[in-house]
């Protein structure tokens, strides 16, 4: 373990922010646990397989031993960001805080497993930037016409019928990105071949 240093942060409209540091640090929390912690970024469309795959490789890795969770998009909307909405401000702040609570998780020792739509290259190189080395991002890439089809939760259906304006795929593009460090490609693979490729993925690169 290392000694406690408390270092001066610059926050905006705040003059005296000392985070604490504790003396148990993520490395501590690494070697307990057997394995890195960070952060895995799954991006793509709704209805792509982002909350599918992600709840199948933290099922495998729990039972596994690992300190693994998912970060839900609409689980942050339900409670922290529930003061948000959809404008292209709040979007960018939802972002923000998902990147912070994940840096935070990330520290903990976790493997957070964030899944959200975060159609924008700007918005995924921010968070890219907040959270630092081990950071992964995952594009979990569908056809929009088989999200279409699968439309697990009916937001295709009432974005088509005109009910929800800037709906991503539909009335708002989704920027592919040229940076993945992992593609799922679920219009070509089955459920379970994806989890098995994730898994193997985390496996590699969190390694101690
Ligand atoms: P997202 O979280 O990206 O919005 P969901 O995981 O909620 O998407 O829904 C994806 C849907 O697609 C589920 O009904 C799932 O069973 C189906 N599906 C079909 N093939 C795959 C695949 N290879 N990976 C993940 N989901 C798949």
């Amino acid at each position: 373990m290392s000694t406690v240093v408390q270092t001066k942060v610059a926050v905006p409209g705040a003059t005296e922010v000392y985070p604490h540091r504790g003396c148990v640090t993520r490395r501590c929390r690494n070697e307990r646990h057997g394995h890195r912690s960070g952060v895995v970024w799954l991006t793509g469309l709704s209805g792509a397989g982002k909350s599918t795959i992600a709840s199948a490789v933290e099922a495998e890795l729990f039972e596994a031993g690992w300190l693994i969770t998912v970060l839900d998009g609409d689980t942050l909307r339900a409670g922290l960001n529930s003061d948000l909405d959809f404008s292209a401000a709040a979007r960018e702040e939802n972002l923000r805080r998902a990147g912070e609570v994940a840096l935070l998780l990330a520290e903990a020792g976790y493997v957070v497993l964030a899944t959200f739509i975060s159609p924008h290259q700007a918005g995924r190189e921010a968070v890219r930037r907040v959270v630092g080395d081990d950071f992964h991002l995952v594009h979990v890439r569908a056809r929009l016409e088989d999200c279409i089809a699968r439309d697990p939760k009916g937001l295709y259906r009432r974005a088509l019928a005109g009910a929800i304006p800037n709906f991503t795929g539909i009335g708002q593009a989704y920027e592919e990105p040229p940076d993945a460090d992992l593609i799922l490609d679920t219009s070509g693979a089955d459920v379970e071949t994806c989890r098995h490729t994730l898994a193997g993925f985390i496996r590699e690169r969190f390694a101690l």
